[in-house]
């Protein structure tokens, strides 16, 4: 007899009553050869261990045919992120923490402008992991991840080329008006679904902005930018172009904002933003043209 779906609604009611063989058996494939049922009970029953109840706390769409939903257990600060397709199958089942940090209330003095023109769409951004991978690092904590979707798409063509992405050539300018002090340009942009660990920015730009704050972009593409250390920059000056380098596996343009000039050693700042609303996951965003 076939068993009843776990609609992704009841995921955190079947967890908590421990049916982890049920939710197993709903996962896709690829899931499975990742991982056996006997793993995945076993790591399940020990976060599930003193956890307290999980309760559906938000969900979104990323991709079309796929929807997240965020868990988190109040008590114990546990956090549980799923993704389900149309087909009603698990294709994610992630166990973290549900971390939020004092730097939250704090937002940078200068203010700033998304670093492109024309509609892209956050792919991370905002204030905590579900909605931003980059949350858990201090270093990159308030950081951004854009691409540009056309008719809900990312790409269209051929996925294994870098051209077929929409954001990929795409104008990146300056967030606001700065002096350059750091440039990389000459590291070749990845095949789709490729990454370069051993220069994990990749091509990018490092700007300062005063009051103690620098903005980088990273991942542009190879021998796209336009500036020079020492060069200065005015709102909306075209820069670069989006690329694929560095630990990037399909183009997007990252963006972030830090108390000092050294990605490594500075910390990520919450950016103000020049036309109020604070961007975040899902969200579209339209960059003004150049004034
Ligand atoms: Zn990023």
């Amino acid at each position: 007899m076939a068993e009843d779906k776990v609609f992704p609604e009841e995921f955190g009611f079947h967890f908590s009553q421990g049916n982890f063989g049920r939710i197993y058996r709903q996962t896709v494939k690829d899931f499975r050869l990742s991982m056996g049922e006997a793993e995945f009970v076993q790591s399940a029953e020990n976060f599930n261990d003193g956890a307290g109840t999980f309760s559906l706390k938000r969900s979104n769409q990323l991709e079309p045919g796929i929807k997240r939903y965020q868990w988190v257990a109040e008590d114990s600060g546990r956090m549980i992120v799923t993704a389900f397709n149309n087909a009603g199958e698990i294709i994610g089942i992630q166990f973290d923490i549900y971390e939020k940090f004092d730097t939250d209330r704090e937002v940078t003095i200068n203010s700033y402008r998304v670093p492109f023109t024309g509609e892209w769409f956050v792919l991370w951004g905002g204030n905590d992991s579900f909605l931003n991978y980059h949350y858990s690092h201090k270093h990159q904590r308030y950081a951004y991840d854009f691409i540009k979707k056309v008719e809900g798409g990312a790409w269209a063509g051929d996925p294994e080329q870098l051209l077929s992405y929409h954001a990929f050539g795409e104008d990146v300018v300056a967030p606001r008006p700065g002096k350059v002090i750091h440039v990389i340009k000459d590291v070749e942009d990845n095949a789709p679904h490729r990454m370069n660990t051993v220069s994990p920015e990749g091509n990018c730009i490092i700007l300062e902005h005063g009051y103690n704050e620098y903005s980088m972009l990273a991942h542009l593409r190879e021998h796209s930018i336009t500036v020079e250390v020492g060069d200065e920059v005015e709102w909306g000056h075209k820069i670069a172009q989006c690329g694929n380098s560095g630990a990037s596996d399909t183009p997007h343009l990252h963006f972030h904002v830090m108390n000092g000039s050294h990605p490594y050693e500075a910390d990520s700042i919450r950016i103000q933003f020049a036309e109020g609303r604070e961007p975040k996951q899902g969200d579209t965003v339209k960059g003004r043209m150049r004034t």
